[in-house]
């Protein structure tokens, strides 16, 4: 019924009739049938790489190594995936070499948890291998066969079981919360960036009190970065308004706060992006003096846009009733929004008579913070005039 899917049903139906096995498989097909929208359509296929490359015009080869060939189609790039096993699994993390297999319910197999492990055919017939629609039904996350030799095969597993509980609002199965305590220190194993990623997205999701809690009951939080210490405030963080976060420059602003740790330091051991970590920084920065509502036109401006819009989000968060449609009104009604809104040039000082030096730069930076705070208009001749 998704478009998406409707798109690509010639994709399968071109490479059965060449006379191989292809589905949808993984996040598309879970979320279709929960009725969310889908981002991107995976297709799993029995056919080979280079058999695939010989069913299409036009092909790129994306992830070849891995069994992954992008096929072009009006426009669409298509993931089409040759079945595979992951047999050797070395220090947790997911293995480099894959194995290509012709059997659907193999490729199933080594899939993390039952939801993700459905596929459907062209003609929308599911194929559940491991009781996934009896999970979806359930609103349950279980491990696909045996949860613990899951967690150790990979341990990403278990921030995707805590992400997927809060991005789904679904609640880990008995056994596969019980691997997720048994098994949490494995994380140590995995990169950063991966770990930041699953977070990010638990932080975005639906049911972030749900995910927070697995991560704090099963101890995984003490493998992430600086967090270890910090069960009470990530109880506080659990505990607070339990609307859902749209922005990541909110949900890590609200994070870095309520753990009241230097957001430069945090951000960089987290391996976050610089501007995101530039954005969380001022906005922490100018949080207190939103929070007691005493923040000022410079404080705002000095802020700038991202930073005031992730503060005010976060504030939202940490105080109920925060006003803060008011403050994005008194953020937009500043008279300059970044240094060159100011109508005053020093071309135009230099025009005016005024020596090249760090006085005409002070000058400007006067006539800035004067516009600024409203004691001067934000026009050329007034400003000049206050100057000379
Ligand atoms: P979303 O698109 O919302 O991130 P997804 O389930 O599609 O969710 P992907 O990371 O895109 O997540 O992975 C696609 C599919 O690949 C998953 O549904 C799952 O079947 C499989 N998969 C991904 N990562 C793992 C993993 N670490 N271990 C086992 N299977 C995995
Ligand atoms: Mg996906």
């Amino acid at each position: 019924t998704h478009p998406e899917f409707q798109a690509a049903i010639p994709i399968l139906q071109k490479i059965e009739a060449a006379g191989f096995e292809a589905y949808f498989v993984g996040g598309c097909v879970r979320d279709a049938l929960l009725g969310l929208p889908i981002h991107d359509v995976d297709i799993a296929t029995s056919a080979y790489p280079q058999e695939v490359k010989a069913i299409f015009r036009r092909t790129v080869d994306t992830g070849i190594q891995h069994g992954t060939v992008m096929v072009l189609d009006h426009g669409t790039g298509y993931e089409v995936t040759t079945f595979r096993t992951e047999s050797t699994y070395q220090d947790f993390r997911r293995p480099d070499a894959v194995t290509f297999v012709r059997s659907l319910k193999e490729d199933q197999l080594r899939r993390d948890f039952t939801i993700n492990a459905l596929a459907a055919r062209h003609d929308g017939l599911i194929i559940d291998n491991f009781n996934g629609l009896a999970d979806l039904d359930a609103h349950l996350l279980r491990a696909v066969g045996n949860a613990q030799d899951r967690f150790h095969e990979d341990a990403l597993r278990m921030m995707r079981a805590v992400r997927f509980e809060s991005q789904l609002g679904f609640t880990l199965e008995a056994a596969t919360a019980q691997a997720l305590a048994d098994n949490a220190s494995l994380l140590q194993h995995i990169a950063v960036e991966r770990i930041a990623t699953e977070f990010t997205r638990l932080l975005l999701g639906i049911n972030r009190a749900a995910g927070l809690s697995s991560m704090l009951q099963a101890g995984l939080y003490t493998y992430c970065p600086l967090l270890v210490g910090h069960k009470a405030e990530l109880s506080r963080l659990q505990a607070l308004d339990s609307r859902q976060i749209k922005h990541e420059d909110v949900a890590w602003t609200l994070l870095t706060a309520v753990l009241g740790v230097k957001p430069v330091a945090f951000m960089k051991a987290w391996k976050q992006p610089n501007d995101l970590t530039g954005t969380v920084d001022h906005a922490v920065k100018l949080l207190p003096a939103l929070l007691t509502g005493t923040a000022d036109n410079l404080a705002l401006f000095n802020a700038g846009a991202a930073s005031v819009s992730a503060a005010i989000g976060a504030a939202s968060y940490l105080q109920p009733g925060f006003a803060a449609a008011a403050w994005q009104a008194r953020y937009q009604a500043l008279p300059m929004h970044t240094a060159k809104d100011l109508a005053l040039t020093g071309q135009m000082l230099l025009d005016a008579g005024m020596q090249p030096g760090p006085q005409l730069g002070r000058a400007l930076a006067q006539a800035r913070t004067a516009v600024i705070s409203g004691q001067l208009p934000n026009d050329a001749a007034a400003l000049l005039a206050a100057v000379k």
